[in-house]
């Protein structure tokens, strides 16, 4: 079931209270293949300079990304994004964005992506999300979408028609408010799903995710942790664990989002524990069926009603 993925491949260098990382490579869409390639093979759309490492293109192949839809601008600068988050770790800074090969990204579909059934639309300019989505001749099966406030503030009309074409939308709860006007979640919900997605995914870092279909709601935690070392990309990893969960099933009814939802939970948990990208090169197949069943003992509980 064929897998394609947009967003930034990058160069971040990241400040928690635990320290400091230094140069490493992330962005959105790198943190996505690492994660949703544990499930299925994933068809990779972005852009970088010649100062990214070939290293790092050669060990996603060897995971089963498929690069051919990777830009590589030999004279120019990758994406450069550095951040220092806070004693909480659910607020951060952003310090420095160069946007360089970014700047002018204009993804091209390889012709061998055509037959994509599902489509992750990584945090990107709406503009950028909606090239992709025109160029596919066939609409995918399921179209899910990551963005964030800084569109929503400079890029509004742009993102509004995105919306209306996609299926699923991830935000955290304060872009859901930005977006909708609402407070309530619920009523911000009922707001967002009329713009187009029919499934809103609202994140809420260490608090879980909260997933709304029409009348319903499933709601999902997030793994309590004895230390979150960098939070960096774990939203992109839950999203990579969601659709991967969904493509490798190719089924994307509500009741298997709500088990998508836990295997996206599950891969961001591991995704904090480290640096980077550092901690999802490490994973196998059993650390995370090991993590999935963490998350069943934590929400299971038996309850009989007189
Ligand atoms: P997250 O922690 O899930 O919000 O994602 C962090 C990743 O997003 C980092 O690896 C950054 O390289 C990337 N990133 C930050 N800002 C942007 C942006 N404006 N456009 C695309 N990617 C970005």
């Amino acid at each position: 079931m064929s897998l394609t993925v947009v967003g930034s491949m990058a160069f971040d260098d990241i400040e928690t209270p635990f320290g400091k990382s230094d140069k490493i490579v992330g962005g959105a869409a790198t943190y996505i293949a690492w994660c949703a390639s544990n499930f299925t093979p994933v068809n990779q759309i972005s852009v970088v300079g010649g100062d990214f490492p070939a290293g790092e293109l050669d060990a996603l192949s060897a995971r089963g990304v498929n690069l051919e839809g990777v830009q590589v601008k030999k004279d120019e600068k990758s994406f450069y994004w550095a951040g220092r988050y806070h004693m909480d770790m659910n607020t951060r800074d952003t310090l420095v964005t160069e946007l360089n090969v970014l700047g002018t990204f204009q993804p091209v579909v390889p012709e061998s992506y055509q037959d994509c059934e599902f489509l992750m639309l990584g945090n990107l300019a709406p503009s950028v999300q909606l090239s992709v989505i025109d160029q596919l001749r066939h609409k995918p099966k399921l179209i899910v979408i990551d963005t964030m406030n800084f569109w929503m503030d400079i890029a509004l009309e742009d993102l509004k028609k995105v919306l209306a074409k996609v299926d699923v939308l991830l935000v955290n709860d304060s872009e859901a408010r930005q977006l909708s006007g609402e407070y309530s979640l619920v009523k911000a919900a009922a707001v967002i799903t009329r713009m187009g997605p029919r499934f809103l995914i609202i994140k809420k870092g260490e608090h879980g995710a909260l997933l709304f279909h029409g009348n319903h709601v499933f709601f999902a935690p997030a793994l309590p942790l004895e230390e979150v070392f960098d939070p960096t990309g774990a939203g992109d990893t839950f999203a990579g664990g969601f659709i991967g969960h969904l493509a490798r099933t190719k089924d994307i009814s509500f009741e298997n989002m709500k088990t998508a939802i836990i295997v996206g939970s599950a891969m961001a948990s591991f995704c904090v524990e480290k640096f980077g990208t550092q901690r999802l090169r490490e994973i196998s197949r059993p650390d995370i069926d090991e993590r999935i069943r963490q998350f069943v003992e934590l929400v299971n509980f038996d309850i009989s009603l007189v």
